[in-house]
């Protein structure tokens, strides 16, 4: 059993956050998928493509190099060397990746290179279709979800933190529309795993999200019988 843990959930629902938490005390590596549809989505901005062009799509898909460095619960994203991490992050690159990733040429490369990630096993996988799709047989899987206010309330406070103009109208609106493309769409849309926890967060701060994801762990890795594939330092 390939020890992988998937947690995916709609936008701004906290998976990040605790994902990175979560690799931190489990000694995991963390992998944020949606990082991959962003960049995607930042290089076809920069190499003006045209988003239909799926050639051009693939290309950018076979090229990618990506690192996740987890600093103090910060995570920065290296693209070749290059910290990618703040410039994948503006609305604009949201709504592209939200577009490019219901195309399945996109989606069947990065579900290979995620999967190629994941090969060494011990990772924290994050995203939409991580245990529906990527990876189906992972131990342990959670989905964890929050209101779209409080949703649109914390992507809106990161934002701002960053820097970034954003209003919270405009923010709420751009959660909704990223909502309904990633459900609606034909290709490995957003839906829990029969398998998986699903955690809301709305009433719940991120230590308690934590807790709680720790506590599943403890209980699947008894439930298995096994002492092994997952120690919590
Ligand atoms: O998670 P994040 O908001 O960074 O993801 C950006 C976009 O990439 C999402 O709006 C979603 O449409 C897409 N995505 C996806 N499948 C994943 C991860 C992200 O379709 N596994």
């Amino acid at each position: 059993m390939v020890p992988i843990i998937t947690i995916d959930g709609p936008s701004g629902a906290g998976k990040s956050t605790v994902a990175r938490k979560l690799a931190l005390i489990l000694g995991y590596d963390y992998v944020d998928s949606g990082a991959l549809y962003r960049i995607v989505a930042l290089k076809a901005i920069q190499q003006k493509i045209d988003e239909n062009n799926e050639e051009e799509l693939i290309s950018i898909c076979k090229d990618i190099d990506v690192s996740f460095l987890i600093e103090n619960e910060k995570c920065r994203i290296l693209y070749k060397g290059e910290d990618i991490s703040d410039s994948i992050r503006l609305p604009e690159i949201s709504m592209v990746a939200s577009r490019i990733s219901a195309r399945k040429v996109v989606r069947d490369h990065l579900t290979e290179l995620q999967r190629e990630m994941g090969k060494k096993g011990q990772i924290i996988l994050e995203g939409r279709d991580a245990g529906t799709v990527v990876f189906p047989e992972a131990p342990v899987k959670f989905f964890l979800e929050a209101s779209v206010e409080e949703r649109s309330k914390r992507r809106f406070k990161e934002l701002k933190l960053k820097g970034i103009n954003v209003n919270l109208d405009q923010v709420t609106k751009d959660i909704i529309k990223r909502d309904s493309n990633d459900r609606s769409r034909c290709y490995a849309p957003l839906v829990p795993a029969p398998d998986a926890v699903i955690i809301d967060s709305s009433q719940m701060t991120v230590e308690e999200v934590v807790s709680r994801m720790i506590e599943i762990i403890q209980s699947k890795k008894y439930e298995r019988g096994s002492s092994e594939w997952i120690k919590v330092k």
